[in-house]
Order: structure tokens, then C-alpha cells, then sequence
């Protein structure tokens, strides 16, 4: 076999198919953002970032810099080791109790990232519950899928936030069996919020956990940043919270927050969480840092965060650009062709020093390539002009489709 030939084939296939990513280089800059400075090659370019997922601009507020700082001077850089081999550190305590007072459960549990908990949870949960089997939404993101698959469990999949469709599986699945529905708050392609409520609903109707993935929520949705499932009421209701440290939050690690002997269980027995090392306790003291700013502090945050995605919604609309029907900070925009869509961001960067990921299969199905974006707290009319005068010239000029 020539497995350099082979890799090149496949490469150049997906170049072909217009899917072949290309990483922004990028240098960020405390006191700056969205701003920051790309480097290309030798060359540099002060651009705008319109599509962080550090949502709120926390990645650099002075409580988590001071945290993270001052943490590594009195303890030092790693934590040593695994959880259960000297690697439980007081600042990994101190971020669990936090995440569970944040989510008003029993107890929360850390993983190296929010991929890793969900893997590392489901394929858990559902692996060593004899007969069980998974109700997962379509549009779940991959974390979620890995976790599902690794469970080895039967799974069944709904149609994405359909109700009936749920409740038409449920209902054919024996009573006695165990069962996981598992979904998101904010699905963060489409900026739409699932009916948590009315899954809730079913699950108490056919006997049935929930698990909730809420990374596109925590931070920034309900009274103290517990996410959708806070904000409408069914904290309570939810037998297993999934969140990220890193999006809202600005710093990196998962978890998730559930009853005391759920999280017992799981932190017994999950691979992904047992046989690797723990975060930094840094990272911890910046997280948990994080975590209180945002809980105890962030109604402004969150209010003006909200303000400023429908500001750009509205200016995106009335230059009659087809931005997605959203009702969270995410702002989609339709292109469908993901030659098309790498060619607006290219002119995006190029042109105007304007930085939008594209988001092209597999992260979206075929034929529904789009732009992202997902402005802050942080972002001014004035770079919301910028970039609302930069897309409509694009689209003029590559002939794209307007609002209908
Ligand atoms: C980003 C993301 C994750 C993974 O979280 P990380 O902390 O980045 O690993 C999980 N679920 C969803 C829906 C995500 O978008």
C-alpha cells in the first residue's frame, strides 16, 4: 500500500468537494477583543473575530487572568497526576461544588474537556445500565454520538426537536427498560432551543433519564448562568447537565452535574475520566473564578449579549441578507455551497480584515453551508456596520441568494 499516496488522494478530494479546512492563525490580544492579529505566513493583518465561542469575552476578564495566575505561583503548573493517583487537587474540589451550586445539583464531576464528558458520560451511563437504550436528537453533536456509540447500547434517533417523533420511539420501547433521551438546550448551528419542557413531559410519562447537553447555554441563559433548563424553570427536572468550560466561560474543561450517586457511578467507572490526567489546578481557579463572575455577576453580560444578537439580526435582515430564523445569540447565515461559503469568508479575511469560520459538511449536512456567527457582549455598532457593509457587497458581487 502507499499510504502517502493515499493520504494525499484524500486530501485532494476534499479540496475538490471544497471541505478541506484551513486553520485561521490567530493572536489574541488581552483588552482587545473581538479584535485580534492573523498571522499569514511572514504577513500580519488586524482583523475582528465574528466567530469566537468565548462567548462573553470571559478568556480574558481580570478575575480568571488573576485566578489562573496566581494559582501557578502558589501550586505550580500541572496537577501531578489522574484523579484517583494524586491528581485530585483542592482547586478541582472547590470548581465541582461550584458547578453543582451553579446547576443546583447534588454534585458535578470534571473531565479534560466537554467532548470528554460527553463521551466519557453517556457511553457510561448507557453501557452499564443493562437494556438500555438511547433516544438521541439528529442534530447531536458529535460528542454526543461518540458517547452513544461507544455505549454499545441500542439507540433509536428523533427527528430534531420533535416531540412526537420522541414520544412515537418511546412509546414502543418495553416499560421496563431503561432509557436516556438525550438532546441540547441551543443547538449551536441553527441557534434554535429545544422544548425541554415538553421532553421532560415524556420522560416522566415513560419512565425515562435526561441528559442535556446545555455547552451553547451555560453562561448565558437563566437568572445565575445555569443555562435554558434554568431559565424555563426544569433545572429540576433534568437528571444529568453536560457543560464546557470553555465557551462562556473562557477557559477549557467539561462536566456534568447530576445526583450524588449518578456522578459516584460515573466517576467509577468511566474510562475517559479515570485514566487521564487532571486539568491544571490553574485552569481549575480560572474556571471557577469564571463560573462565580458569571453566576453571581453576569446579568448585564447576559442581557446586553442578547442585545447585541438581535441588533445584528435585525441589521442583517434589513440588508436583506438571508440570516437563519435563530431565537439564541447564535446568527446563522445561508450560503448551501461550500465552495461558495470558503469564498465569502475568503473575501471576508482578505478584503476586510473580517474573520468568519465556514461551516461546511460534516458539521453541517450537504447542500446547508453557512456562515456562523456569534457575536458578544463586546461587539459595537460600529463592527456590526463593518461587517453588514463587507457581506452585502460579497453578495452582490458573487451573485448569492438574498432573503426570500
Ligand atoms: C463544543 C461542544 C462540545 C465540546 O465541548 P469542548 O469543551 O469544546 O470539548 C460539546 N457539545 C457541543 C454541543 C459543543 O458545541
Amino acid at each position: 500500500m502507499d499510504y502517502e499516496g493515499f493520504f494525499s488522494d484524500s486530501i485532494e478530494q476534499l479540496k475538490a468537494e471544497g471541505n478541506y479546512r484551513v486553520f485561521a492563525e490567530l493572536e489574541r490580544h488581552v483588552g482587545d477583543f473581538p479584535h485580534a492579529t492573523r498571522h499569514a505566513g511572514e504577513d500580519t493583518n488586524e482583523i475582528t473575530v465574528w466567530c469566537s465561542n468565548d462567548y462573553l469575552g470571559m478568556g480574558q476578564h481580570s478575575d480568571v487572568l488573576n485566578a489562573m495566575k496566581d494559582t501557578v505561583d502558589l501550586v505550580g503548573a500541572g496537577s501531578g497526576g489522574t484523579r484517583n493517583i494524586s491528581g485530585t487537587t483542592h482547586q478541582h474540589v472547590v470548581l465541582e461544588r461550584e458547578l453543582s451550586d451553579l446547576h443546583q445539583k447534588e454534585a458535578a464531576l470534571l473531565f479534560t474537556s466537554g467532548y470528554v464528558a460527553n463521551d466519557a458520560a453517556l457511553s457510561t451511563l448507557a453501557g452499564n445500565m443493562p437494556g438500555c437504550v438511547l433516544l438521541s436528537d439528529e442534530f447531536n453533536h458529535a460528542s454526543m454520538i461518540a458517547g452513544v456509540r461507544h455505549s454499545g447500547a441500542e439507540k433509536r434517533i428523533f427527528k430534531h426537536n420533535d416531540v412526537e417523533d420522541l414520544e412515537r420511539l418511546l412509546a414502543d420501547i418495553e416499560p421496563g427498560r431503561p432509557k436516556i433521551i438525550v438532546f441540547e438546550s441551543v443547538y449551536s448551528m441553527d441557534g434554535d432551543i429545544s422544548p425541554i419542557g415538553e421532553i421532560c413531559d415524556l420522560a416522566d410519562k415513560y419512565g425515562a433519564m435526561t441528559y442535556i447537553d446545555e455547552v451553547h447555554a451555560v453562561g448565558m441563559y437563566g437568572p445565575r448562568g445555569g443555562g435554558v433548563a434554568e431559565r424555563d424553570g426544569h433545572m429540576d427536572r433534568i437528571t444529568v447537565v453536560q457543560g464546557t468550560l470553555a465557551k462562556a466561560f473562557g477557559v477549557v474543561g467539561g462536566y456534568i452535574a447530576a445526583s450524588q450517586k449518578l456522578v459516584d457511578f460515573v466517576r467509577s467507572r468511566a474510562s475517559g475520566f479515570i485514566f487521564t490526567t487532571s486539568l491544571p489546578p490553574a485552569v481549575a481557579a480560572a474556571a471557577a473564578a469564571s463560573v462565580r463572575h458569571v453566576r453571581d455577576n453576569g446579568q448585564e453580560q447576559r442581557a446586553r449579549h442578547q442585545e447585541r444578537a438581535a441588533t445584528l439580526k435585525r441589521l442583517l435582515a434589513d440588508a436583506g441578507l438571508p440570516v437563519m430564523p435563530s431565537v439564541s445569540h447564535i446568527v446563522p447565515i445561508m450560503v448551501g455551497d461550500p465552495v461558495l461559503c470558503k469564498q465569502v469568508t475568503d473575501d471576508l479575511m482578505d478584503r476586510y480584515g473580517i474573520y468568519v469560520q465556514p461551516i461546511n459538511y460534516p458539521t453541517v449536512p450537504k447542500g446547508t453551508e453557512r456562515l456562523r456567527l456569534t457575536p458578544s457582549p463586546i461587539h459595537s455598532d460600529e463592527d456590526m456596520g463593518q461587517l453588514v457593509a463587507a457581506l452585502t457587497e460579497i453578495w452582490g458581487r458573487l451573485e448569492l441568494k438574498w432573503a426570500a
